[in-house]
């Protein structure tokens, strides 16, 4: 995978280098299924595995950019999406001229779902900055937490990126067979095994990065899967026990309805005008999974 430099405008496009160069733009209109990972597809051409690339574009600020990919899964690495940011952050970003343009939102878009094992819920809210307040609630030892936190900031880099993708030991043998998971390891996710009535479960391959690795990890996706709204979000998000579809279906709900949004230039923030108000572009980047 490279990461190559794309003009002001161009948003994040995926290029297929195995398929004639064949792009798929990162939009909400190009999700594809959603379960444990989000896939983008256009015209039948998939990758897979988007999420923590695409927090890491969003996290660190760039705009623009073209992912030339010669297969369709996004590589996994450690699980985070620290080496993404290691990289990019060795290589650099610009300034571009054109002004960023944000999704300012106007008025609350939700979605709920209710299920056998409990509520999930997801909120975009008018706000200033772009803050996340998420909690999660899995079976032990995971359990609940909570993290809130604001992108604006500039802490996604020690805060965001480091904290892993995670999952049950007994799930593992169901992600294989769904096709996901593919290079999968000790070494690309935190592997938890479920309490039982016998027995504890623990960490298998610890020790975490943080005490809230958990609740981090999903924010981290979080981001990833709201950059597929196509431009950076202005607004505060509110999610409960969601994950990817709940993500991506807030995205698409949020594209749909017109009158919940404007596309807003930062000037009223002065002090913030100069980093935000711009765009970054990269030079080449090679990640090797
Ligand atoms: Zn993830």
């Amino acid at each position: 995978m490279r990461l190559i430099p794309a003009p002001a405008g161009s948003g994040i496009v995926f290029r297929r280098s195995d398929l004639d160069n064949f792009e798929i733009p990162a939009t909400g209109r190009n999700v594809a299924r959603v379960s444990y990972a989000t896939s983008l597809m256009r015209q039948g051409v998939l990758i897979q595995t988007t999420e923590h690339l695409l927090s890491a574009l969003v996290g660190l600020g760039v705009d623009n950019v073209i992912v030339e990919i010669d297969n369709l899964e996004v590589p996994i690495l450690d699980g985070s999406s620290l080496p993404y940011v290691s990289a990019i952050l060795a290589n650099g970003l610009k300034r571009q001229r054109r002004k960023r343009e944000y999704i300012r939102i106007l008025k609350p878009i939700e979605v709920q779902e209710t299920s056998p094992q409990g509520d999930k819920f997801i909120g975009l809210y008018p706000g200033d900055g772009y803050s996340i307040h998420y909690s999660i609630d899995f079976p032990e030892p995971i359990g609940r937490d909570t993290f809130i936190g604001d992108l604006e900031a500039g802490a996604y880099a020690d805060l965001i990126a480091p904290a892993r993708t995670f999952g049950f030991q007994e799930d593992e043998a169901m992600l294989r067979n769904m096709g996901l998971i593919r290079g999968v390891s000790n070494d690309s996710a935190i592997i938890v095994t479920r309490s039982t009535p016998n027995q504890t479960g623990s960490v298998q391959n610890g020790p975490l990065r943080f005490p809230d690795e958990f609740v981090r990890h999903k924010v981290l996706d979080l981001i990833g899967d709201l950059a597929l709204a196509g431009r950076r979000i202005w607004g505060r998000v509110v999610a409960e026990r969601a994950g990817h579809a709940m993500h991506t279906a807030l995205v698409q709900k949020l594209l749909r309805d017109r009158s919940a949004w404007e596309l807003a230039h930062r000037f009223e923030f002065p002090a913030e005008a100069a980093l935000s108000n711009s765009e970054a572009v990269l030079s080449p980047v090679l990640l090797h999974a």
